[in-house]
């Protein structure tokens, strides 16, 4: 009888069933280990959480009081003979890759990440194995990234342009990472940063976590709003079109995200400025990282897939396709976060 392999794809996620223990799992389970704290990867209702230890405030926030370890990228902690040691992933804070040991056999699971140095994450890093399971959110050639301090270099240059027309600056970007990395690499010469509550909620989260970030001023109805048109507002994807937002008026509101490398896709989002910014790696950045791991086999879990696993193959690799429920962050579903609704309702 063939033996199973290491780690297998089930109806609730990765699983393990050597180490007895899942990896985002989407279904509640007994023992999860998780990449990072997005929605799509760190679901409520398991019994016993494992993940990196800059995970941990935002994990404890967006989850409750669940039952959590922490460790440290490449510390080893063994379930069942099974060793699960945590390398960087570049992804956001706190993201990591989950290597998966036993008996020789090698398997990483990347969860989401980027190979580009954003300044705020621990930069990612190819770990070596025999099976990679990667994700392909942007696994098409169309999606080249420039380096992020051309992207900021525009995104500052647009701010000045406001503040010289006296209109408010609204950037838009997922709250868990995107919000950070915008905020450590603003000019803050240009003027003060004013966050939405659940950006500042994650803020808190990650400051109280020992990350040091800039200054943030947390937006309130009794903020003056001549004080907000002479800084900048970032502002999550939900509160897009919401009366919270029409209150800055008149304002110019830009969007920052991978996906506005395609036409159309900041008319789609009403942005009157789109900035191609992401979290994750670009064709040429995915196919680098799976490369650098020397793997036998690759499982794409999200993204562009088919194709993607198709292009694989063609150049010599061994592509598979999996099926997941990882891959909507960027409409993450804030509205379920505590304090994503507190403003939302008033004009
Ligand atoms: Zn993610
Ligand atoms: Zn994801």
């Amino acid at each position: 009888m063939p033996k199973k392999p290491l780690l297998e794809f089930t109806d609730s996620g990765i699983y393990c069933s050597q180490g007895r223990f899942y990896i985002d799992p989407w279904k509640p389970v007994d023992d999860a280990v998780i990449t990072h704290a997005h929605s799509d990867h760190a679901y409520w209702g398991h019994k016993h959480y494992l993940a990196h230890h800059l995970s941990k405030q935002v994990l404890l926030y967006r989850l409750g009081d669940i039952n959590l370890q922490t460790v440290e990228y490449g510390e080893k902690v063994k379930k069942n003979g099974v060793e699960i040691s945590l390398f960087p992933a570049g992804h956001v804070i706190g993201s990591a890759q989950i290597k998966v040991e036993y008996q020789g056999e090698v398997w990483v699971v990347s969860g989401d990440y980027k190979v580009e140095n954003d300044g705020i994450s621990t930069p990612f890093e190819p770990v070596k194995c025999h099976h990679f399971i990667s994700e392909c959110t942007f696994g098409m050639p169309v999606y080249k990234w420039k380096p992020q301090v051309k992207t900021f270099e525009d995104v500052n240059s647009w701010w000045r342009t406001n503040l010289d027309n006296g209109v408010a600056t609204v950037l838009v970007g997922y709250s868990l990472g995107k919000a950070q990395r915008i905020l450590q690499n603003l000019d803050l010469f240009n003027g003060n940063v004013y966050t939405h509550g659940v950006i500042e909620n994650t803020n808190q989260a990650l400051r109280a976590n020992g990350v040091k970030l800039n200054p943030t001023i947390r937006i309130t109805p009794e903020t003056p709003r001549d004080e907000i048109r002479k800084g900048i507002v970032l502002a999550p994807p939900s509160s897009v079109g919401t009366p919270w937002m029409r209150k800055f008026g008149p304002y110019s509101f830009g969007y920052c995200s991978g996906w506005m490398a395609i036409r159309g896709a900041k008319r789609r989002r009403a942005a009157d400025r789109g900035f191609v910014l992401s979290d994750h790696a670009d064709w040429d950045g995915l196919i680098a990282a799976i490369d650098a791991t020397g793997c036998e086999k690759v499982y794409l879990t999200h993204g562009y897939t088919a194709s993607f696993s198709r292009y694989l193959n063609e150049i010599g690799f061994d592509a598979h396709e999996v099926h997941t429920l990882y891959g909507n962050e960027e409409q993450e579903a804030t509205e379920q976060l505590p304090g994503s609704g507190e403003e939302a309702g008033k004009s």
